[in-house]
């Protein structure tokens, strides 16, 4: 089966922009529209909850479960894990788990901006200890803010805890990753969908992230004006993010499945 491991961080900022924080569009509104495609086609997806966001739109987080989809942990601060000693993530995630006890049984956790790497692996005896049946936080490859080169894009389990890596594939020089946000948007389609393709043909499923900006059409118009930093990352951050459902779109016609992490783990 073609499989695509679609999921949301929901967050209400962009870690990489400047500003940071979303400035019209509100955050319901942007979970709406992937619930909506969702819907569409019946399909479940795991949206990984930042504790602060939970305890903001508590309807928002109660909406996404009662319509079965699966909800995960992504840190209470949403910090990246080398800001945290193994007793203040603990702390933070018991924070997290405690905004989220309303959503149902917590399997999953994805660490922010995928900062699980082999300088914070430490961080799965705290996920082991704390209940947590697998991880979504690995970028494996080099990577200039955070990845665990040589973890390959093969799930694997550490102190009990099965870790479910993002999927890369190489374009040109680049191991980038397929079925996520920015790359999602920016690449030729050409090429993700006959990634995609590949993927299926052996079996593999593909897994990426998508955040509430990769939808938000509104934020784009404002944002451009006056942005300060890396004219280049910025403009990347707004390509075609009126499109991003259409792509998503195209890949469930042509097969892909979009399940739950929690439903995949259970198979494998
Ligand atoms: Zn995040």
């Amino acid at each position: 089966m073609a499989v695509f491991l679609f999921s949301v961080d929901l967050e209400e900022f962009q870690a990489a922009n400047p500003a940071r924080v979303f400035r019209l569009t509100p955050l319901p509104e942007l979970a709406e529209i992937y619930l909506a495609f969702l819907r569409r086609h019946k399909m479940k997806a795991t949206f990984f909850v930042v504790g602060e966001v939970a305890k903001k739109f508590p309807e928002t987080v109660r909406a996404i479960a009662a319509e079965g989809h699966e909800i995960g942990c992504h840190t209470h601060r949403h910090l990246p894990l080398d800001e945290y000693t193994p007793a203040s993530l603990r702390d933070d995630l018991s924070r997290n788990l405690d905004a989220l006890r309303d959503a149902g049984e917590v399997k999953g956790f994805r660490a922010p901006i995928l900062s699980l790497t082999e300088k914070t692996r430490w961080a799965y005896e705290v996920l082991a200890g704390l209940g947590f049946q697998y991880s979504s936080s690995v970028l494996p490859a080099r990577n200039p803010l955070h990845g665990w080169p040589g973890f390959t894009n093969k799930p694997r389990r550490i102190n009990g805890v099965l870790e479910l890596p993002v999927t890369l594939a190489r374009f040109g020089p680049l191991e980038v990753p397929l079925g996520a946000g920015t790359y999602f948007r920016c690449l030729p389609f050409g090429f993700i969908r006959s990634r995609f393709a590949a993927f299926a043909r052996r079996g593999e499923p593909v897994l990426g992230y998508f955040h509430p900006y990769d939808v938000d059409t509104r934020q784009e118009r404002v944002m451009n004006r006056g942005v300060r930093g890396n004219r280049v990352l910025n403009a990347l951050l707004y390509i075609n993010r009126g499109r991003t459902i259409e792509r998503l779109e195209s890949l469930t016609a042509s097969g892909f499945k979009i399940m739950t992490y929690a439903e995949y783990v259970s198979r494998v």
